[in-house]
């Protein structure tokens, strides 16, 4: 078998080689299982969305996976490991909830190298519970393994809901109106604050890092929450989005998203895009635009979605929900409405971790 792998391996090595960074994530992705089919008749959704949807009786089951590793995702000097257990349920959730759904159960595997204690074990694992107590969902197995090097964080959630309910990223119509829940670049500017206190302890370690006055930003980064409540508003004013992703990666890479499966356009009014107040004046001390930091920065867990115009009187009327543009054709691009009366393309520039 060894043998084998390792004449594959040097077959690849004689032929042409791609780079991974020269694709990106999503190319790659897209690479990889352009040419997916499915055998079953039960897989309604499989790659494409922010979890797959599975026929399973008179409803659907939703299932998304999404891993976390060390020096990629989180940074230990300043992840604390409880919040980080929690941030690896909640990332998934959110999953869930952006298919318009609610998440029943997850699994937890971890890769763990031998830097990390019992005690620190349980800390990380105290803030998987906490999360699953706090959305009520059920931790119902996982695997744990070594790692050589660094710590690995995957979960996998399920979600249960009626078919006619789901939200698919595919469903935006032209015309449709496009909102966001919450604010957006927070998170980003709250890694960014953390980064420089980082460099600031290593550089002179008997300063302590001041972040007190920066709880939000620092929060949104180092403890985010996923949108239950507005799943629930949905459904309690008996709207559903006709599209919905979650913000992961940053408004532009998941507009694009949407766009893209939906195979439309989206005209973004930059002054309809939420932000909030700290995340506007740490964007200023950082030099930085805060409607870049909300476009690329990600890892906000709020809700991108369309609905129907016929919903708007509904949708007005419900907490946190901004209006901030409006679906279009496919030919007529994704572009951006500046404050200042420019009109520019939106580009994806949401993460890239290759
Ligand atoms: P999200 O940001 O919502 O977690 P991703 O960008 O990670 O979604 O993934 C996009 C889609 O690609 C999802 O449907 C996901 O299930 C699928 N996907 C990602 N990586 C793989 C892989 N290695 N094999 C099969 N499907 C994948
Ligand atoms: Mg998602």
């Amino acid at each position: 078998m060894l043998s084998l792998m390792r004449m594959e391996n040097e077959k690849e090595s004689t032929e042409e080689r791609t780079e991974i960074a020269s694709l990106g994530e999503f190319g790659l992705i897209h690479r990889l299982t352009k040419d997916l089919g499915s055998d079953q008749p039960s897989t309604l959704k499989g790659v494409g969305d922010d979890a797959a949807v599975i026929h399973s009786g008179d409803q659907v089951l939703l299932v998304s996976t999404d891993m976390l590793i060390e020096g990629t995702h989180f940074d230990l000097m300043y992840s604390p490991l409880k919040h980080l257990g929690y941030k690896s349920v909640v990332v998934n959730l959110s999953d869930i909830y952006a298919m318009n759904a609610h998440p029943t159960q997850v699994t937890l595997s971890l890769g763990l190298s031998n830097r990390f204690s019992v005690e620190a074990v349980e800390e990380l694992f105290s803030g998987v519970r906490a999360a699953c107590e706090h959305y009520q969902v059920d931790l119902v197995g996982g695997d744990t393994t070594s790692s050589a090097k660094g710590l690995v964080i995957s979960v996998t959630a399920l979600g249960h809901c009626s078919p006619d309910r789901v939200s698919y990223r595919s469903g935006a119509k032209v015309g449709d109106i496009l909102c966001v829940t919450g604010d957006l670049g927070a998170a980003y500017l709250g890694l960014q604050l953390l980064e420089r206190e980082k460099q600031l302890f290593l550089d002179q370690p008997d300063i302590q890092p001041d972040l007190e006055s920066q709880k939000y930003l620092v929060g949104r980064q180092l403890k985010p929450e996923a949108r239950k409540d507005m799943i629930q508003i949905f459904e309690k004013n008996k709207v559903i989005p006709t599209s919905m992703i979650d913000v992961s990666d940053g408004l532009s890479s998941d507009l694009k998203h949407i766009c893209f499966e939906s195979k439309v356009g989206a005209f973004v009014e930059e002054s309809g895009v939420p932000i909030h107040p700290d995340a506007q004046l740490m964007a200023l001390k950082f030099k930085l635009d805060p409607i870049t930091c909300a476009l690329s920065g990600g890892e906000d867990y709020e809700l991108l979605f369309t609905i129907d115009p016929k919903d708007l009187d509904k949708v007005r009327l419900m907490p946190d929900i901004y209006m901030m543009g409006e679906i279009v054709k496919a030919e007529d691009g994704i572009k951006l409405h500046t404050k200042g009366g420019n009109i520019h393309d939106i580009k994806a520039q949401g993460w890239k971790h290759f």
